[in-house]
């Protein structure tokens, strides 16, 4: 179980701040593969050196992914094992391990995880936000208009949503996030998980768009929203029309509001059209 199998990839997960989170089967998967393709390679050594372990390494990151991708494929194909690691936390998520993942099952080569620290798995844990259901987002773009058209696609969503976002960025998401979801929506702004200064700031984003407008936030974050509030428990007392305006007061665009009000009462929404006296299109 713990000795690599020839031709095989290694998504290895890394700490995302505490060396100790590394597992027993991780560092006995990057001390018996071949070779260790990193997302940066002088990252990777310390965390190797950390081990007493010394590897050929190969970088694979976004700027490179066609060329090392085919090396990669390359030398997996003729054999070799290769543990590929991210900067930190599980390859795959909102990095280059993704692509690599994809690349590796099209050629048939066998793709095996190694599981450990992932900073979006932390941060929903330490919210106490509700966890049952959850959706992850990654990094908004940077984008103002792109950004908030993915936020308005959002302000529906019932679930616990999951955001990484870069510190000087931070402040505009969260302006944003306040001006599509609305002040009183919870937040929980995990940063430094698992550092000296790890931090989990549970607070609304009113406040968080207040603080982070005058402070200037440090280190990486992880922010983790609450969903919209169920429209189940609202809508059973309400006609079809208070249904409609429930969902656009929640930022839903007239289209998006009528089919979830079908799809709440299971109807067709061309019964929706009829109430709401909208000719269909
Ligand atoms: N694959 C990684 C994982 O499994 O967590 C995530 C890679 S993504 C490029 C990096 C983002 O993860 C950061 O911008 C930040 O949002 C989040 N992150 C990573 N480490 C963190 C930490 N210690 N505390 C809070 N957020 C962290």
């Amino acid at each position: 179980m713990n000795e690599p199998l020839p031709g095989a990839l290694y998504l290895v997960a890394t700490p995302i701040g505490n060396l100790g989170d590394l597992s027993s089967r991780a560092a006995a998967i990057l001390s018996g593969v071949d070779f260790v393709a990193a997302e940066d390679t002088r990252v990777t050594a310390k965390l190797l050196s950390h081990l007493g372990v010394s590897k050929p390494m190969m970088t694979y990151h976004r700027h490179n992914l066609t060329e090392a991708g085919e090396k990669l494929q390359k030398r997996l194909q003729s054999g070799e094992s290769c543990a590929l690691v991210t900067d930190a936390g599980t390859p795959g998520i909102s990095d280059p391990g993704e692509d690599a993942a994809r690349l590796c099952a099209e050629n048939g080569i066998k793709v095996v995880s190694v599981p450990g620290a992932c900073a979006a798995v932390s941060a929903l844990s330490v919210s106490a936000l509700p966890t049952k259901r959850f959706c992850f987002e990654g990094f908004l773009s940077s984008e103002r208009s792109k950004r908030l058209a993915s936020l308005r696609a959002l302000a529906g969503e019932t679930r616990t949503i999951v955001f990484y976002e870069a510190p000087h960025r931070l402040a505009k998401t969260l302006s944003d996030m306040k001006e599509v979801f609305g002040g009183d929506r919870k937040i929980s702004l995990c940063r430094e998980l698992t550092k000296l200064n790890e931090e989990v700031i549970r607070t609304d984003l009113e406040e968080a768009a207040a603080r982070f407008e005058k402070e200037e936030p440090r280190g990486e974050f992880v922010l983790v929203v609450s969903g919209a509030p169920e429209a189940e428990d609202s809508w059973e007392d309400t006609d079809i029309p208070g249904h409609f305006e429930f969902y656009l007061s929640r930022g839903l665009s007239q289209s998006d509001a009528m089919k979830a009000v079908a799809k709440d009462r299971h109807v067709a929404k061309s019964e929706i059209y009829r109430a709401l006296k909208i000719k269909e299109q």
